[in-house]
């Protein structure tokens, strides 16, 4: 297999939000949790894949850790013969001045160099010989994110006055990228403009070359809306390593289809069959969590899990993992939820400490799925982005095919399974998603698997 795009993300959540916009824009993709083991089977569900997206923890580590797992992600999507490679990092450009987006692009380019012959560079890509160039395009427009004169707005504000700043990790206090990315490398950093842009893609590329070839190794790219998009995609694809944000991920398909190097497929977001009792598991308690608590119960069966009841011993659990046996034996779906209003969580974290009252949820939400899962569980929804982590660790996953999307942002996705229908797994962050999202994840899935046809 030889894929078409490998993608490393530096957390889970923005993999899978690449992932979702590469399938919608008709790539085949699957996505790997962690750095991969060479003995990862690619294609259990489905023989084809064009794009693998490793999900790293990478944002926030020392960057000497975050460099060495993208080093690791690239010799694996390179062995499998990855044409470009695409560091996807977040919208609003989170890092810090140790890092780590300067060092890991930096070494991503280095190790590409690398790997080049030389003759081949001078006669193909002269402009890489002084050690290669990359463009930053963290914009998407979509979700208001765009970048002009180098400064990245959050919808109508300048990033370091839309909330960032005060970010408990990497606190974004400068909106401009050509002098933040300038403090994380030692290598010249330049940029491409919007009015560059606006004379089309030969022009883009055209000014990315002048620049390489006065040694600019890292360009930081203007886009406003999807249309610069569409001219920054034309313009890089044939770039060994592009960084960025998911909307550049929506953008690049459609050059690879003009190379030739995508075949049409009618759904890329297809997936198999699903099988299996229907379960949601809710550890977030964010606003629109709680409203599709609410709304799921209105309708369906579910059952609070109550981190002070759990610290009192396993009785609580096992209460809840009887009435979920019981309510999934009736046919489903069953919710389980942590979710609470800040009162309740609060009281919880009073008593147990903010960090215990979290471990005790995860956990059990972790325990509630893998006994759950084994009993026949196929189909799982979990909200909450700690609480998904949780689940994929207790699970054991390592890999997902991803399929269409429920709700922007949020796909269904499979897991293989040995001598088993895959596990179907809807992973939700916790404000994402409308009302009904956990009634009518389950008809999406019947619409993806070719089960709600007629
Ligand atoms: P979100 O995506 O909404 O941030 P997360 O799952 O990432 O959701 O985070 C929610 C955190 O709150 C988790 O660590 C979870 O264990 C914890 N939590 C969930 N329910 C409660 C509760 N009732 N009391 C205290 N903590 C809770």
């Amino acid at each position: 297999m030889s894929l078409v795009l490998g993608a490393i993300a530096d957390d889970f959540t923005g993999a899978t939000d690449l992932a979702n916009n590469l399938v919608r824009a008709g790539m085949r993709c699957v996505q790997l949790i962690g750095v991969p083991d060479d003995d990862i089977a690619l294609g259990a569900i489905d023989t084809h894949v064009d794009a693998v997206v490793v999900a790293l923890k990478s944002r926030s580590c020392p960057a000497p850790d975050a460099v060495a797992d993208s080093l690791a992600a690239l010799e694996w999507l390179e062995a499998r013969g990855a044409r470009q490679i695409f560091f996807k990092y977040c919208s609003t450009f989170d890092s810090t001045d140790a890092g780590n987006i300067g060092p890991v692009a930096d070494a991503l380019l280095e190790r590409l160099r690398a790997t080049e012959p030389e003759e081949r560079l001078r006669a193909t890509q002269p402009e890489r010989l002084g050690g290669g160039q990359t463009v930053m395009v963290p914009a998407f427009p979509a979700n208001g994110r765009s970048v002009y004169q180098g400064h990245l707005f959050v919808d109508d504000r300048l990033l370091n006055d839309s909330g960032m700043q005060h970010h408990p990790l990497n606190p974004m206090t400068d909106a401009d990228l050509v002098r933040v990315l300038g403090r994380q490398t030692a290598h010249p950093v330049g940029l491409a403009a919007r009015s560059v842009l606006a004379r089309g893609g030969d022009a883009t590329r055209a000014h990315l070359e002048a620049l390489a070839a006065d040694g600019v190794r890292h360009v930081v790219c203007d886009s406003l809306d999807e249309r610069d998009l569409e001219v920054l995609a034309e313009a890089v694809v044939d770039l060994p390593l592009v960084t960025g944000g998911s909307g550049l991920g929506q953008a690049l398909p459609a050059q690879y289809r003009r190379r030739g190097w995508l075949a049409e497929v009618a759904e890329p977001g297809r997936l198999a069959p699903a099988v299996g009792g229907a379960l949601v598991l809710s550890g977030s308690c964010s606003r629109a969590t709680l409203g599709q608590v609410a709304h799921f119960l209105a309708h369906h069966p579910g059952m609070a899990l109550d981190p002070l009841q759990l610290a009192e011993g396993g009785a609580h659990l096992d209460a809840t993992l009887a009435f979920a046996r019981e309510n999934l034996a009736a046919g489903g779906p069953v919710l389980v939820y942590a979710s609470a209003d800040p009162e309740r969580v609060k009281a919880a974290q009073q008593a147990l400490g903010v960090a215990r009252a979290g471990e005790l949820v995860e956990q059990a939400l972790g325990l509630l799925a893998s006994t759950l899962v084994d009993e026949g569980v196929g189909r799982l929804v979990v909200a909450g982005g700690e609480s998904s982590g949780a689940v994929v660790s207790a699970l054991g996953i390592r890999q997902l095919r991803i399929g269409g999307q429920i709700d922007p942002g949020v796909p269904w996705t499979q897991a293989p399974r040995q001598g088993q229908a895959p596990l179907s797994l809807a992973l939700k962050s916790g404000n994402f998603g409308g009302e009904d999202f956990f009634t009518r994840a389950f008809t999406v899935l019947d619409e993806l698997t070719g089960e709600g046809r007629t």
